[in-house]
């Protein structure tokens, strides 16, 4: 892959963005970014049965639930989607507060994996899809690499995600590139309320 430094072009504009991208991309940072610089932006907190890492709140980052409570869940249907991310944990978007925030006007934005995507596509064909994209493969393993916090065998896993994860950005509206967070961050709320 090439180096890449195409700013997104903005098609059209939607109040409810779904950014995905492969794993280490960045994603949960430039969310963080969009919450601390765009407060007016509401971010779904979604459920996982995966264990917190050190300084992942309840309820901020994720809700944290047993696999019973994620199966019950899904039986009453309050998930908008869900998938097994990295063949390791589930994870899924609370449909009610989605909705909530749409009702009340507020942009909002689902930072999910692939599958997610696919499956909101097909019930809110509405939202606008954004592939968040790394400069450089290189640049992918270096994060993933850098951040620390997976085994080598998880690593590994998440890799091979990645590659077939790179594979799909043609499914989606448009692409932000992530040279940097808080230029990503100020591209991707441009698309939902314009530019600041
Ligand atoms: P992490 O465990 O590093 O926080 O997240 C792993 C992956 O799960 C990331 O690719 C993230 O986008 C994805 N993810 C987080 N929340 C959701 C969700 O609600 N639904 C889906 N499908 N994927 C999610």
């Amino acid at each position: 892959m090439t180096d890449r430094t195409t700013p997104a072009t903005p098609t059209r504009r939607s109040r409810l963005i779904v950014l995905a991208g492969p794993t280490a991309v960045g994603k949960g940072t430039v969310a963080a970014a969009v919450r601390e610089t765009h407060p007016e932006v509401w971010l779904s907190v979604s459920a996982t049965t995966r264990a917190p890492r050190p300084g992942e709140e309840n309820g901020v980052h994720y809700w944290f639930v047993s696999d019973e409570e994620f199966d019950a869940m899904v039986e009453k249907g309050d998930l908008l989607e869900w998938a097994v991310v990295h063949k390791a944990a589930r994870y899924g978007t609370p449909r009610g507060p989605v909705d909530l925030a749409l009702a009340s006007g507020h942009p909002a934005m689902l930072e999910i994996d692939l599958q997610g995507a696919r499956q909101v596509r097909e019930t809110m064909p509405e939202a606008l899809f954004v592939f968040l994209a790394p400069p450089t493969w290189e640049e992918l393993v270096r994060r993933l690499v850098g951040r620390g916090t997976e085994t080598e065998a998880e690593r590994e896993r998440r890799l091979e995600t990645a590659r077939a994860e790179l594979a799909a950005e043609s499914e989606f509206d448009v692409t932000i590139v992530n040279h940097e967070v808080y230029a990503a961050a100020d591209e991707l709320v441009a698309l939902m309320v314009g530019p600041s």
